[in-house]
């Protein structure tokens, strides 16, 4: 047997194996129902994901519902694709701008009271696929929203419904009621070495 030969037979026994193990893995998961996610941490990545997970979604022609509780004036490439091009995702914005903006703590908490308000409906609604909170975790972290209150509607969603929430700091409280929690870790962003935020790639 040459070297290749013998390189070749080893890999195909490695996989063989690492079919064996998968395919358990796949026999073994045998719940069927909707799955809560938490995209967390401080780096780049997070409202994306969600975000493709709506595309996701759309390609099975399920129905979507998205609600952003931080929002930014400038309107990101995503929500002018849905806006423009998915009449059928339900789309609602809180649309008051950061925090750091607004600096005005009443109009902020009135303004995340009406946009959960939005959210429970979607949460509720067993005709939803699928429901993103985005940005959700700092409206919890400053106490605009009560935890008890959103962890509660997470849990009682219907049983087919996927939820993903994203924002930094998403806590252990969170964590507990979601099925996935994935920590975005940010090793280096553009930004910090004084790269502009790019259309189609920051927003
Ligand atoms: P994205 O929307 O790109 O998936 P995100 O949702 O993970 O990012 P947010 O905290 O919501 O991150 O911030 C959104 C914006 O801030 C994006 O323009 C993103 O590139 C930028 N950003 C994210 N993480 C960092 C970071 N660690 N340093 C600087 N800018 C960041
Ligand atoms: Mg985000």
């Amino acid at each position: 047997m040459t070297d290749e030969q013998s390189k070749n037979e080893r890999h195909k026994k490695a996989m063989e194996k690492q079919k064996a193990k998968v395919d358990a893995r796949i026999e073994a998961a045998d719940t069927e129902r909707g799955v809560a996610v938490l995209l967390t941490g401080n780096g780049k990545g997070k409202s994306s994901s969600a975000f493709g997970m709506v595309m996701r979604a759309l390609g099975y022609d399920h129905t979507v519902g998205v609600v952003q509780f931080i929002k930014g004036e400038q309107l990101s490439g995503e929500e002018l694709y849905l806006k423009n091009h998915c009449p059928q995702v339900t789309l609602y914005q809180m649309g008051t701008g950061f925090t750091w903006n607004t600096q005005d703590r009443t109009g902020d908490i009135r303004e995340a009271e009406k946009t959960w308000a939005v959210a429970e409906k979607l949460l509720a609604d067993d005709r939803y696929d699928l429901v993103v909170l985005d940005e959700i975790t700092y409206m919890i972290a400053y106490k605009y929203l009560d935890e008890g209150k959103v962890l509660q509607a997470i849990k009682n969603r219907p049983f087919e419904q996927s939820v993903v929430v994203t924002g930094r700091g998403g806590g252990s409280a969170l964590q507990e009621v979601v099925d996935t929690v994935s920590e975005v870790k940010d090793i280096k962003h553009a930004f910090k070495s004084g790269i502009k935020a790019r259309k189609g790639v920051d927003f």
